[in-house]
């Protein structure tokens, strides 16, 4: 298998560190000749995405504040005046305020709840509008998500209660940017030690958790979501669309496992 994004052009939004989930992904992609722009937040995290966007070959390498509209439009100005046209994009975006990332879900803030809310979700909508102007050869969009927005989660909170609306929102934009050949998922990751997991209370436990407790009896690596990863944006998925699909080692099919039963 060879050049699967041979002649593909994406935007990479998210990538912080080698850590990253979309540093995965990015990896994959460009291992299969993609073209790859890069985004960051912020100029402290330039210096860590500059050389991994070197690696593979990028010299894109573009600031973009998610909760500023006029960021978001230069970023796409950029890709636009650059390239003409996008194939691929690459969200993996979220935040909360870690001090509610413990305790009880019913504590949220309204503030957080909307900062939540505005980062982890809608940007989705709104880089998703930029780009299906640039997309006018069809393309591919993928966002990140996790299981604690179907089933509650320790300490998770108000991110899950996010991810669920992230996931709706694939599947409606799916439905409105089908028609322009426009393929939009997520991915629902399993646990991964990243910055923007540190922030989460007890994740070392998560960790332990889902690699004794999941069918593959490990957790997955950034190479695991970047393996899926192209997969949906490459034309290997190209009869898929709406669709949130797990990346977990099995945990969310898991009730309860057997061996753990106790005698009674
Ligand atoms: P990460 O810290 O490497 O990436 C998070 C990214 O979000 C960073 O690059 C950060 O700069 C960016 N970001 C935050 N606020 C932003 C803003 N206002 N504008 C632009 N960018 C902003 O962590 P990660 O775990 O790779 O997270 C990527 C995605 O994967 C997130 O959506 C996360 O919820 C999701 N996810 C992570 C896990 C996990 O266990 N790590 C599991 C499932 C899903």
């Amino acid at each position: 298998m060879g050049g699967l994004m041979q002649g593909k052009r994406g935007l990479i939004m998210g990538v912080a560190n080698d850590k990253s989930l979309a540093w995965g992904i990015s990896r994959a992609c460009a291992d299969q000749g993609a073209e790859l722009a890069f985004s960051y937040q912020g100029e402290a995290l330039a210096k860590r995405v500059r050389p991994l966007a070197e690696s593979v070959g990028s010299d894109m390498v573009l600031p973009c504040d998610v909760t500023d509209p006029a960021s978001i439009d230069a970023t796409f100005a950029e890709i636009e005046a650059k390239w003409g046209k996008l194939d691929f994009l690459v969200h993996a975006i979220g935040f909360s305020d870690k001090s509610e990332l413990r305790g009880r879900y019913v504590d949220t803030s309204p503030e957080n709840f909307k900062l939540t809310m505005d980062v982890s979700v809608y940007s989705f909508t709104a880089v998703a509008q930029r780009a299906e102007k640039l997309m006018t050869d069809g393309g591919s969009m993928l966002t990140l998500t996790y299981y604690g927005a179907e089933r509650v989660m320790p300490h998770y909170n108000v991110m899950g209660v996010a991810k669920a609306a992230l996931e709706a929102s694939v599947r409606y934009m799916a439905m409105d940017l089908g028609p322009r050949n426009i393929r939009v998922n997520a991915i629902s990751a399993g646990p991964i030690k990243t910055l923007a997991a540190s922030g989460i209370g007890d994740f070392r436990y998560i960790l332990k958790w889902n690699e004794l407790n999941s069918p593959l009896r490990r957790n997955v690596t950034i190479d695991d979501v970047g393996k899926s990863g192209l997969y949906l944006l490459s034309d290997l998925g190209s009869g898929v669309t709406g669709e949130t699909h797990h990346v977990d080692a099995g945990y969310h099919v898991v009730g309860m496992k057997a061996e753990d039963a106790p005698d009674i």
